[in-house]
């Protein structure tokens, strides 16, 4: 059964309980819940959302993780795009900085409660940069050391705070998998099996993207429970269907104005291979630099929706396909709960 004949066969069973003999797993659509950073909602309640922004990025102190920003400077700077986000009808914002790059949660459940909009923040940790924003304690932890701090923190809130991850963020670098990476991937894994959290790791190229893959399987989750993040940036367009193939969500999510073109490109590859149930879409925009004057050069968080959807409308998708994509693969990708690999 492919992508497209499931789409189908999931609506018309959208109640009842739903095989998936591709990556034979079970599901039920709608199944788990989506952590804010001011509780549990239904993944039904997330409408249109953004898979991947930032609201603040440091990292200007290493991997201290010091907050020393003044937050109502970045409230005031953050809000009116927050705002105009809304007005587009976006509901819920995934917010994607890391632990040690700028993670501040109170900020994050601040500009919720001004605006109402859901956000979700994250654990894990960011191995990208080689290495640059990862505490000192990861490298003489085993995974099941690391995952057993993102358990907690899903446990018990973090930042001395009560306030949850909804998933857990990881970053490797380009080319093959470091063996750290792979430790930090299986200890992401790890805390997917205890906690629910999805797997949303930066990842660029193909490569890594296909090791990461293979090590979610090996450590027995489903790659469904694992977004390639930055998809985009790899040019070969069939390791996008391979890994849609494994069961893998691709996440092509720096959508610029000037961008629009390459973008609808990969999508209609994606949705002409019978994976548009698997695509989600995002800027990767705002960046509200500490230390620089009114946070620096913000980037909103608009192109989708005054650009890229226009577009895509143009090409001849369809309101249930776009929002297939904005609202329905959100809660099917980011829904908390256990998805074990099962061989077929
Ligand atoms: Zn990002």
């Amino acid at each position: 059964m492919d992508r497209r004949v499931f789409i189908k066969t999931t609506s018309r069973l959208s109640a009842g309980l739903v095989l998936l003999p591709d990556f034979g797993i079970t599901s039920r659509p709608g199944k788990g819940y989506i952590m804010t950073v001011n509780g549990k909602i239904k993944p039904s309640e997330m409408g249109l959302s953004l898979t991947h922004e930032h609201v603040l990025v440091d990292g200007s102190k290493g991997a201290t993780g010091e907050i020393w920003w003044d937050r109502e400077d970045v409230k005031k700077v953050v809000i009116p795009y927050l705002d105009e986000l809304k007005e587009h009808g976006c509901r819920t914002f995934f917010e994607f900085t890391p632990s040690y790059i700028g993670k501040d949660v109170k900020l994050l459940k601040e500009l919720a409660d001004a605006t109402g909009l859901q956000i979700i923040t994250n654990t894990g940790y960011y191995g990208a940069n080689n290495n640059k924003h990862i505490p000192d304690h990861a490298y003489g932890e085993s995974a099941e050391q690391l995952a057993a701090r993102w358990v907690s923190d899903f446990k018990n809130g973090m930042q001395g705070t009560t306030i949850k991850p909804g998933f857990i963020k990881t970053a490797v670098n380009k080319g093959p998998l470091s063996e750290f990476h792979q430790k930090l991937i299986k200890a992401a894994t790890l805390t997917h099996l205890k906690t629910g959290l999805t797997i949303a790791s930066h990842t660029s190229d193909g490569e890594p993207a296909m090791q990461e893959i293979e090590v979610v399987i090996e450590n027995g989750a489903d790659p469904s429970a694992f977004i390639w993040t930055h998809a985009q940036h790899e040019k070969d367009l069939s390791t996008h269907l391979e890994a849609a193939k494994k069961g893998a969500w691709i996440s092509l999510d720096n959508v610029r104005r000037k961008n629009v073109e390459k973008y609808v490109t990969k999508i209609l590859n994606l949705k002409e291979n019978g994976y548009l149930g698997q695509i989600l879409l995002s800027h990767d925009a705002g960046w509200y630099t500490p230390g620089q004057e009114n946070g620096g050069n913000f980037r909103g968080y608009t192109s989708l929706f005054t650009h890229l959807i226009p577009a895509l409308r143009e090409t001849g998708f369809t309101q249930g396909e776009i929002d297939q994509i904005m609202i329905k693969n959100p809660a099917e990708a980011f829904a908390i709960r256990v998805r074990k690999y099962r061989r077929k």
